[in-house]
């Protein structure tokens, strides 16, 4: 990839897209592509083979996707498999036809069986049956590197895949029935400062385990792979680091501020009891996270202040 090649980045409003978009500029690229959902609609396979034959990106970025916390993911199966499956087909198929050069696929550690053995090896993939509450989102992401892997073998594509453990930062979606955790803990424990109550509800037994990483550190492991990394074995992108869930709304309680008690809903699922990737692959490459979770929560804080609370 050359400071002057063609870069599209699919899904750039999002919280990967965006991410990726910046680091694409920060790093000089001059030609970084993007398109608004009414510019192209990655639903519609039409639109999209004509802005891939108009457009003509050399590189491209899959980080379009429809995606939502534990309760979106399980009460929305039919749009989380077919708008995945859509958009995922109709960018790797128009990529492939339109002779692009190398393309990233974005997918999620969701994919992994529900009780793999911890931490998440990439080969744990298809080795045991999924996690119910987000099994229509995997089973979209499973194919779309399973799509990469084949176009791979049977085309010669240089199509890869990376699966980004949970992710957070700027763009974040902070809609409460629709996000994941820490966005929704930013939100709960801001309004509940600013409106003085006394308790938080949080979802579960606050038990789960789960791995963060930051959308800026993740948008500089995905250029990295985009420049160094060409294999058919989709790889892992996470920062090593776990946290309980009820450690995890302790911490953001501190970054908010507040001073009042978090209670726990047990009626609301806790979904996988863990999910910590198998980061080695990554990590042997040379490329290692640089935001940690109290920086990150910060950060995100920030960004949530300056979007919803000025
Ligand atoms: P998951 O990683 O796919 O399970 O998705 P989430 O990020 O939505 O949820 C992670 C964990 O946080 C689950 O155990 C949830 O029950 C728990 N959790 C606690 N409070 C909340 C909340 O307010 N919103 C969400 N989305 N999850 C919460």
């Amino acid at each position: 990839m050359e400071a002057s090649s063609r870069i599209y980045v699919a899904g750039h409003r999002g919280l990967a897209g965006s991410a990726i978009e910046r680091e694409l500029k920060r790093q000089g690229f001059g030609q970084v592509m993007t398109r608004t959902r009414a510019e192209v609609d990655l639903l519609d396979g039409l639109a999209v083979r004509r802005f891939f034959e108009e457009a003509r990106p050399e590189y491209v970025f899959v980080a379009a996707a429809k995606v939502g916390g534990i309760m979106a993911n399980s009460t929305q199966p039919a749009a989380f498999l077919w708008e995945n499956l859509q958009i995922q087909n109709n960018l790797i198929h128009s990529a492939w036809m339109t002779g692009v050069k190398k393309l990233l696929f974005l997918g999620s550690s969701c994919i992994y069986p529900k009780l793999a053995p911890q931490p998440l090896r990439e080969e744990y993939l298809l080795t045991g049956p999924l996690e119910p509450t987000n099994e229509w989102y995997a089973v979209a992401k499973i194919a779309g590197i399973k799509l990469c892997q084949a176009f791979r073998r049977q085309h010669g594509c240089d199509y890869i895949s990376a699966m980004p453990t949970n992710l957070y930062g700027p763009n974040d979606n902070y809609d409460l029935q629709g996000s994941h955790v820490l966005p929704a803990l930013i939100r709960k424990f801001h309004e509940a400062k600013i409106r003085g109550e006394k308790q938080v509800v949080c979802w579960g037994s606050g038990r789960p385990l789960r791995e963060f990483l930051h959308s800026d550190d993740l948008a500089r492991a995905l250029v990295f792979l985009m420049r160094h990394y060409s294999e058919e074995q989709f790889i892992n992108v996470g920062s090593g680091v776990e946290i309980t869930i009820r450690d995890l709304a302790t911490e953001v309680g501190r970054v908010v501020g507040y001073q009042g008690e978090t209670v726990w809903d047990p009626t609301k699922p806790d979904g996988t009891p863990r999910k910590l990737m198998d980061n080695s692959r990554l990590f042997a490459l040379g490329w290692k996270p640089e935001i940690d979770l109290p920086s990150g929560i910060a950060l995100a804080y920030e960004d949530f202040c300056r979007r919803f609370a000025a």
